[in-house]
């Protein structure tokens, strides 16, 4: 099998680039692997694969990075659905990855139940140059998270936070902010927790799966207020002074900012 040929495509200065430092790196997108372990139920993997995933061999995607490399990416993107339904094959790839270019970073998804089931590899990720790691908390409610059968809960999600920082890597969370079981008061608690000294710049700007229109209609119908009035509301009981709710602490306010973003 051979790496895949990228000789239609556009140059890669033409792709998002990785911001770090004041620095715009160009980045290079592989796959080391297709279809998923898990069937989290609003994932549109599970209906496909049902289960299943298929490795791609570590001389492909060793192949790949080096064509990447040479087209000049100085960041590579692990774009398979989770990263860690192949632990073993991950390490592999990162480190003959960081042993053959170790100036070269790279991120990858992964779940919050592999994170925490696989947080001994986490220093390791760190040392050959993950700059940080993307992982689907979607809400901080166990009634979604039950619902989306996600694997994960509330405290398991908190935990997350704590060792990859602990671990020198950056966890990029995404949320999904709108489903039928959030309520008004658990998605303040989302904003506010969000908003966090610790995880403000930490955050993706918006969220990726759901449509603005969608978000939208939904808290109409709920609340009859649109999403932007109910951010409004959020930050208008800040300003007010009364105290947002109880948030789970994502960790100390030493920690450091988060070491790199994307730039358009
Ligand atoms: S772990 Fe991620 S890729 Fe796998 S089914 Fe769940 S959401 Fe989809």
């Amino acid at each position: 099998m051979d790496p895949p040929s990228r000789d239609s495509l556009p140059p890669l200065t033409r792709y998002v680039k990785l911001r770090r430092n004041g620095t715009e790196i160009p980045t290079g997108y592989v796959e080391a692997s297709r279809g998923c372990l898990h069937h989290c139920l609003h994932c549109p993997i599970p209906p496909v694969y049902n289960g299943r995933f298929f490795v791609v061999p570590s001389d492909v995607v060793l192949g790949d990075i080096r064509r990447l490399i040479a087209a000049g990416a100085r960041h590579i993107t692990f774009g398979d659905p989770d990263f860690l339904n192949g632990p073993g094959h991950a390490r592999k790839l990162v480190r003959a990855l960081h042993a053959e270019f170790p100036g070269v970073t790279y991120d990858f998804t992964a779940k919050i139940e592999h994170l925490l089931r696989h947080r001994a590899l986490l220093p390791e990720f760190a040392r050959t140059g993950c700059a940080f790691l993307v992982s689907a908390v979607e809400s901080l409610s166990d009634v979604v998270l039950a619902n989306l059968e996600k694997g994960h809960t509330r405290a398991d999600a908190l935990a997350a936070f704590d060792i990859t920082r602990d671990s020198g890597v950056a966890l990029r969370p995404s949320f999904m902010p709108f489903t039928p079981w959030e309520t008004l008061d658990s998605y303040l608690e989302l904003l506010d927790f969000v908003g966090s000294p610790d995880l403000v710049d930490q955050v993706p700007p918006r969220p990726a799966k759901i449509p603005w229109r969608r978000s939208r209609g939904f808290t109409r119908s709920r609340r009859g207020a649109p999403a932007e009035r109910t951010r409004a509301a959020s930050i208008s009981r800040h300003r007010n002074g009364r105290s947002p709710p109880a948030l789970p602490s994502p960790g100390s306010a030493e920690r450091s900012p988060p070491r790199a973003s994307w730039a358009q």
